[in-house]
């Protein structure tokens, strides 16, 4: 096994993390302010499971073609967790469907939500929207967030470091363990939410979020020059159609991404300070916002660079995450049988 994917040195002492993404394309720079971030801070404080959530992917595309594109995304998605610096010697990256005692997990949890509590859950309706499912929602897009709890109790996890759009879910999380430990006695902690400095980062067409699927995303793996571009292309202040006319600094997208990617604040005050008063030109605020992102992504390109030259360590890494994770997992599923007095095969005379 090469050096790198070594057993990681989890300890079982520290607070534990819970979060992950499910595997639909490349990772941006809003994942990266809604929730890298945070695990980065993190990943020596506690001791962390990032979860490829792939079975969360079939509740709004179950379809074979969708399926065969996740191997590729599985490996881009672990590619970009390492670029950023997770460190797989010390995080556990999973597999959600390596780890089948999810699926034990998540049927049980069905029997502890109302599906009116999940029906009120606003972020379920805009999925199915967005999947064109509002008139048929599956079952399984209905229970996202059940299976989310599965995932997040599963290693029982103290804290979840997500983006905003997750916050309902986690309080979902949070309702079903009170319920189970309510119910059948103390198994669960009851994990916190933690949002990230930027609770959702918008896109560079300044419209929506910045998403996979709406195309104003820039990808952690983007080159300069794909960067350059994008900056080159973002909305601004639509009225500001003269370098001399004052223009809007609050909620304006370009001054958004330097206050969070731009480390050199007296540049960005200064900035700011021209473009209130009309003395800069929008060219000079992409162009040393574009200069800040590159700066950025750096170290990312770097460490990318040397990962993809080592074949095949994205699938050890996985591989070993997953027996890592399986292994927290059937512990938990034995204080949950425990705890709810199931009978057991096992036991009869
Ligand atoms: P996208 O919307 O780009 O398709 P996604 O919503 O499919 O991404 P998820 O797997 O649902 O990605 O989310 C992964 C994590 O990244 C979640 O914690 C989510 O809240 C966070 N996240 C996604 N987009 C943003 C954003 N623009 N700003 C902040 N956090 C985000
Ligand atoms: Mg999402």
């Amino acid at each position: 096994m090469a050096e790198n994917a070594a057993p990681s040195q989890l300890t079982g002492e520290k607070k534990r993390i819970l979060t992950g993404d499910r595997p639909t394309g490349k990772l941006h720079l809003g994942h990266y302010v809604g929730s890298i971030e945070n695990r980065l801070r993190l990943q020596d404080e506690y001791e962390c499971f990032f979860i490829i959530a792939d079975l969360h992917t079939l509740t709004t595309k179950p379809e074979k073609e969708h399926i065969a594109a996740l191997t590729d995304n599985i490996r881009e998605m672990v590619l970009d967790y390492l670029s950023a610096g997770i460190d797989p010697q010390k995080s556990a990256i999973f597999l959600q469907s390596g780890v089948i005692e999810t699926y034990e997990l998540n049927l049980l949890f069905e029997m502890l939500i109302s599906v009116a509590r999940l029906e009120r859950i606003p972020s379920l309706k805009d999925m199915a929207r967005a999947a064109n499912l509002e008139e048929s929602m599956p079952f399984g897009l209905l229970g996202y967030p059940v299976l989310q709890a599965a995932d997040i109790l599963l290693p029982r996890a103290n804290l979840v470091p997500v983006g905003k759009d997750n916050e309902s879910h986690i309080e979902a999380t949070r309702e079903i363990a009170r319920r189970f430990n309510y119910l059948y006695g103390d198994v669960f902690p009851i994990p916190d939410v933690l949002i990230g400095d930027v609770p959702s980062l918008i896109g560079i067409d300044g419209q929506a979020k910045m998403s996979k699927s709406l195309n104003n995303a820039i990808f952690l793996s983007d080159d300069e020059n794909t960067v350059n571009q994008k900056v080159r292309g973002m909305f601004t202040d639509p009225n500001r159609i003269r370098a001399d006319i004052p223009g809007r600094v609050e909620g304006n997208p370009v001054f958004i991404y330097h206050d969070a990617f731009n480390p050199n604040t007296a540049e960005i005050d200064d900035l700011k300070e021209r473009y209130l008063k009309g003395t800069v030109g929008d060219v000079e605020v992409k162009r040393k916002l574009a200069t800040a992102i590159n700066n950025f992504l750096a170290p990312m390109r770097e460490r990318r660079a040397s990962y993809e030259a080592q074949r095949g360590m994205v699938d050890e890494i996985i591989a070993e995450g997953t027996t890592r994770t399986r292994i927290e997992a059937q512990k938990t599923m034995a204080l949950v049988r425990e705890a709810m007095g199931m009978y057991r095969i096992s036991e009869r005379r």
